[in-house]
């Protein structure tokens, strides 16, 4: 496969073993071709050629001192199917093919990176070729590893085996030079075989010249294409070939692959340690054995002679990775709403060198567990006891909507810290952030808690009367003292409400002047039969004997209307009165802790009304 160097190829060499070249190391990551010049198959762990298990008995010693030092992940590429781990389904079809002699004259091996697509490729080539012991053997998916053909595909110096990287030769001439040798036949193997590796960067002419030969290739032939992007590949291509979905090799595979390298290294590794890297290799065996590699470099160093052994805090120091225990820590400290304990891990860990990305990975990876965990999904996953209890317990405490808010909200915080010209502060105020949101009513019961709040009168009244001063009471009719004051005068008489003049002004059928009463007369005083008013500013006409008409038709009674001075203030109109309630309403909402708090942790958010004033009111 195409490997990008790798990113341990600076690996410290160990003092015992001889050291390997940076370019050995770097080797080691790419598509080198079969074996290893230097040290030949010897080394390679022997298994018996039967066997399909995925784990290899090997001899459980360090590797003599004499040999030189290769890395993990080509001394234990598989030497037959049954080491190849994590695709059993793909061997099963493949030996059905070979038993049934049903074999495709192409295959397209897929899977992410370092999931054995070069390895299966080389190891199809053996199946093909292999003669057996006794040279009499025919195609095979068990090789016997030890006839001419096999031994020589394996130290990658088979004539008829030809391998090509893609990555590197893209061209049509590149294709062509196959093209023509495809003709001749075999020089010593059954089948002459070509394996393309990253067959999804040929160029368009050079699928279109291969394409010829795929159509019609020669019985000698067989072409094995390995890619990590299928859906590159032209279809014309993918329907001359048999398909192999190489699968993400899981982490408990890993995890037993790595210890059984670690017995055969003569190496002690703790299970987490392994865990972890088994979870940082994302499906790669590959990959993870890299960094097996790696950590096991560490951990001699820091042995001094002694037995090495790989701890998990190694492993976790190598990589920078947050301890799960602190990351446990945090997401209490965020989920009780303690601030401070919050920032002195994030401080913490900070100054031991965990980047603050890694932190909030962490507590993203920590909820999506409880998440798992609350559908029944997730307790086998905690690589420790403590871990699984404490994601057992958030998960029996934490509702489903709050953890999905959990994990929106730092899943914002991860794009800002990753973004900010310093992490370390967006990472901060992203999990404060999300420390104050973290115990927020989900939408469903902010909505009841706001429905309670307007149907609570005290505090749906409140601010208005405040609002409308000491004039308000006049809106409700006539202040107790104001009434009193103009009983005298006239009729006696419980004193009108303004609004109850309105609809009866309406009631009479004057529905404009109706109109003009609640929406531009201030009224200064009412009293039975007595009126004075401020227009609202906006209204030109002179209402006075329209409104002394209008109120005698309704009432039955005669009215005394005088209009106030310009230094008299009325009581806002109703429409007035409506709109100020509207926006006390809203400020109410605006000022509750809940929607403060919301609107902390979503800036962008806007307070919509629902339905217009009237329902925040009345709802
Ligand atoms: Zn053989």
């Amino acid at each position: 496969m195409s490997d990008s160097p790798d990113i341990f190829g600076s690996q410290e060499p160990d003092g015992e073993q001889a050291k390997p070249s940076a370019a050995e190391l770097e080797a080691a990551g790419q598509s080198a071709l079969f074996g290893d010049p230097i040290a030949p198959t010897v080394a390679a762990p022997e298994a018996p050629p039967s066997e399909l298990a995925p784990v290899v008995k090997a001899p459980v010693k360090a590797p003599a001192t004499t040999q030189p030092y290769r890395v993990l992940a080509r001394k234990y590429r598989p030497q037959t199917f049954g080491e190849l781990i994590g695709q059993d389904a793909m061997v099963q079809t493949l030996a059905n093919a070979i038993r049934r002699d049903r074999l495709a004259h192409a295959f397209l091996m897929t899977g992410v990176r370092g999931v054995g697509k070069t390895s299966t490729a080389r190891l199809i080539a053996k199946a093909l070729n292999c003669i057996g012991p006794d040279g009499t053997g025919g195609p095979t998916i068990d090789p016997c590893g030890v006839c001419e053909p096999c031994r020589a595909i394996a130290e990658g110096r088979h004539i008829d085996v030809i391998e090509m990287d893609a990555a590197s030769h893209t061209g049509v001439d590149d294709v062509r030079e196959i093209i023509e040798a495809v003709r001749y036949a075999a020089v010593s193997a059954r089948y002459k075989i070509y394996i393309i590796d990253e067959v999804h960067m040929l160029s368009r002419n050079a699928f279109n010249a291969l394409l010829k030969t795929l159509e019609e290739p020669p019985a000698h032939v067989k072409f094995l294409f390995a890619t990590t992007e299928v859906d590159k590949l032209p279809v014309t291509v993918l329907s001359r070939c048999q398909r192999f979905d190489l699968r993400r090799i899981t982490a408990p595979m890993l995890v037993e692959n790595f210890s059984m390298i670690c017995r055969n290294e003569g190496v002690e590794a703790d299970p987490e340690a392994l865990a972890i890297i088994a979870s940082a290799a994302e499906g790669s065996a590959r990959d993870g054995q890299s960094i097996l590699d790696q950590a096991i470099a560490h951990a001699d160093m820091a042995s001094e002679g002694e037995g090495t052994h790989v701890t998990a805090e190694q492993v976790r120091d190598m990589l920078g990775l947050a301890d799960k225990g602190v990351q446990r820590k945090l997401l209490a400290a965020l989920l009780a709403g303690n601030g401070s304990e919050l920032l002195d891990v994030v401080d913490r860990q900070y100054a031991l060198g965990v980047e603050p990305i890694a932190l909030m990975r962490g507590q993203m990876e920590l909820v999506h567990r409880i998440a798992l965990c609350q559908l029944g999904k997730g307790e086998a996953q905690g690589p420790s006891a403590e871990e699984r209890e404490a994601i057992a317990d958030w998960a029996a405490k934490l509702g489903a909507a709050q953890v999905h808010r959990l994990w929106q909200l730092l899943l914002k915080g991860h794009d800002e810290v990753r973004t900010a010209p310093e992490p370390i502060v967006a990472a901060q105020m992203a999990l404060l952030r999300v420390m104050h949101a973290a115990d927020m009513p989900d939408p469903g019961a902010l909505v009841r808690k706001l429905d309670e709040i307007a149907a609570r009168p005290e505090l749906a009244g409140q601010p208005i009367a405040g609002q409308s001063g000491p004039d308000a009471a006049a809106s409700q009719g006539a202040s107790p003292a104001r009434s009193d004051a103009i009983a005298g005068h006239a009729h006696a008489g419980p004193p009108p409400s303004w609004e109850t003049l309105i609809a009866q002004v309406e009631a009479a059928g004057q529905l404009r002047v109706g109109q003009v009463m609640s929406d531009w007369i201030r009224v200064i005083d009412l009293a039975p039969g007595h009126l004075r008013y401020q227009l609202a500013p906006g209204y030109k006409e002179d209402v006075g004997p329209e409104l002394r008409d209008a109120l005698y038709r309704a009432t039955g009674e005669r009215w005394q209307i005088e209009r106030g001075g310009a230094d008299q203030d009325g009581t806002p109109t109703i429409a007035e009165r409506r709109k100020a309630e509207a926006e006390a309403e809203a400020d109410i909402v605006r000022n509750s802790p809940m929607v403060k708090a919301a609107m902390d942790a979503f800036p962008d958010a806007r307070l919509l009304e629902h339905g217009g004033e009237k329902d925040i009111r009345r709802a």
